[in-house]
């Protein structure tokens, strides 16, 4: 039996495509820039491309491959393989699985991106082999999933693990589930922009956007303001660490678990320098004290293919 998997890890406008062994170890890969306005049958047709691109650098036949997983954005049914809703994409209800199975002759399971991402780093990085851990993953949004017994825990409805909309100040900003002072509109990528736009217009940040011609701050753009060690950026990311502190100290009063892995952009570019301070922030809040660091926080260690792997992994534990 083949032990070769694909996986995907489908983003609002790229996506990066691998073919991996069991132990995770990447062979073949090949990522590509969404076309903006793109059909879903043409992205879905580019992605099935990537893969024979992944599995021929490989050099494995897309028959030895034993399934394909993909990670999507946004609202996905993991029984039927459809993107329910991805408003990254302009996706409703598309039959992902059904169109990359006729397409490549091959089984695809579909997962949601920020989960198959933490799955990833359990199955091959900083979670591997912890039966007990939480993933904060933070991006546009704010995204979490839950590692119990060993496996991804779902919750009732398989409902769980939205950790970004966890409530830290009430009267805080408006969030976009139109509730307030959730930690994603305190924490996020989205409301570090909003921060920095509103403190001066002359924030370093946003003449780094201007010159890359960027109309979003992206974390590269984060990490380039604090390397000029522009003051504004400075107190917008200590506020998010300081809030996302507050977070990973609730889910360990309330989860115990042996470790928080902390991913997304941010922090896979700004490392230690970025999950430190969150850490200490923790720390300060566990009621039951733990002097001896057993429980771990650190970021994510899989890079750019966190999600990928991952989306290697759900396929590996689904088929
Ligand atoms: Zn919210």
């Amino acid at each position: 039996m083949s032990t070769i998997y694909a996986g995907v890890d489908l983003g609002g406008t790229s996506f990066v495509a691998v073919v991996a062994n069991r132990k995770g170890r990447v062979l073949g890969s090949s990522d590509c820039v969404t076309t903006p306005d793109a059909s879903s049958e043409e992205t879905l047709s580019q992605i099935g491309d990537h893969i024979l691109i992944a599995a021929k650098e490989a050099s494995v036949k897309m028959s030895t491959i034993r399934a394909i997983g993909v990670g999507a954005p946004g609202a996905v049914d993991l029984e039927r393989g459809i993107v329910v809703r991805a408003p990254n994409l302009g996706w409703t209800d598309v039959p992902l699985a059904a169109t990359l199975r006729k397409r490549l002759r091959t089984d695809v399971v579909l997962g949601n991106d920020v989960q198959v991402a933490i799955l990833g780093e359990h199955a091959y990085g900083a979670a591997k082999g912890r039966d007990r851990a939480v993933g904060i993953w933070v991006g546009t949004g704010i995204g979490g999933g839950l590692i119990a017994n060993g496996r991804i825990d779902r919750g009732f409805r398989g409902a769980a693990g939205e950790i970004g909309h966890m409530v830290i100040n009430e009267d805080g900003p408006e969030c976009s589930c139109g509730r307030r002072g959730c930690v994603e509109a305190l924490a996020s990528r989205s409301a570090m922009e909003r921060d920095v736009r509103a403190a001066s217009p002359e924030s370093a940040a946003l003449t780094i956007m201007k010159e890359r011609n960027k109309d979003r701050m992206t974390s590269s753009v984060i990490a380039r303001a604090l390397e000029q060690n522009d003051a504004v950026m400075r107190e917008v990311v200590a506020r998010a660490q300081h809030y996302l502190g507050l977070l990973a100290g609730n889910i360990v009063n309330m989860f115990d678990p042996e470790m928080i892995v902390i991913g997304g952009g941010v922090a896979q570019r700004l490392k230690e320098a970025f999950v430190g301070p969150i850490a200490d922030v923790a720390r300060s809040r566990f009621l039951r004290p733990d002097p001896e660091h057993r429980i771990r926080i650190e970021h994510a260690k899989l890079g750019d293919y966190s999600g990928a792997l991952g989306a290697c992994a759900l396929a590996r534990q689904t088929i």
